[in-house]
């Protein structure tokens, strides 16, 4: 397994590719997820998921995965299980203080978010591991939150229009062609 997780670092910037498509695909999947029950899908999904990390990344399912800010190194193979690092002790050639036949969790971190399209997120600094989430999916949980997110922007921007039309309609209406409004009320409306 430690030479896969080697390996995915050298390919991070496929693995972010795979990540992005994967979640693009679950928040898509998202009214279909809903309709079952998130907590439904939680065991299934979450199987599948330790089952892919376990093998590429040696994952711990923390729960709240960071690979895409972790160069696809995941932080939780650092002996001292730091979410930010590496730790004052790194050896010579990048091995680990503790370990010292592996190499620094976080020096491959930063190699690997080196060639990522995100890569500058690294420097975001995480916060502590909430055990809590342990053994649950992060793919649930972070597609969810991104779909949910999408939504509310979405909710705000008609809001924002419908608030915003009538009285550019007023103005000069050919400017200011008819927005999507809150249930429809508006546009049978203003077309007379
Ligand atoms: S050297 Fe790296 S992997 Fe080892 S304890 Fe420090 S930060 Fe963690």
């Amino acid at each position: 397994m430690y030479r896969l997780r080697l390996w995915a670092v050298k390919r991070s910037y496929q693995c972010e590719r795979l990540y992005t498509a994967l979640e693009a695909a679950l928040v898509k999947l998202h009214p279909l997820f809903e309709k079952i029950g998130y907590n439904r899908l939680e065991r299934p999904v979450a199987v599948v998921e330790r089952a892919a990390k376990t093998l590429l990344f040696d994952c711990k399912m923390c729960g709240q995965c960071v690979l895409s800010s972790t160069g696809m190194s995941c932080p939780m193979n650092c002996p001292k299980q730091l979410r930010n690092g590496p730790c004052g002790g790194v050896r010579p050639g990048g091995y680990c203080e503790v370990k010292p036949e592996m190499r620094c969790v976080w020096v491959l971190a930063w190699d690997g978010a080196s060639r990522m399209k995100e890569g500058h997120r690294i420097g975001n600094v995480l916060p502590p591991v909430d055990r809590q989430l342990e053994g649950s999916s992060a793919w649930l949980r972070a597609s969810r939150e991104k779909a949910l997110s999408l939504q509310v922007s979405v909710d705000a921007e008609r809001t924002s229009l419908a608030r915003a039309f009538p009285t550019a309609r007023r103005a000069e209406p050919a400017a200011a062609p008819l927005a999507q409004e809150p249930g429809n009320t508006a546009q049978g409306g203003a077309r007379k």
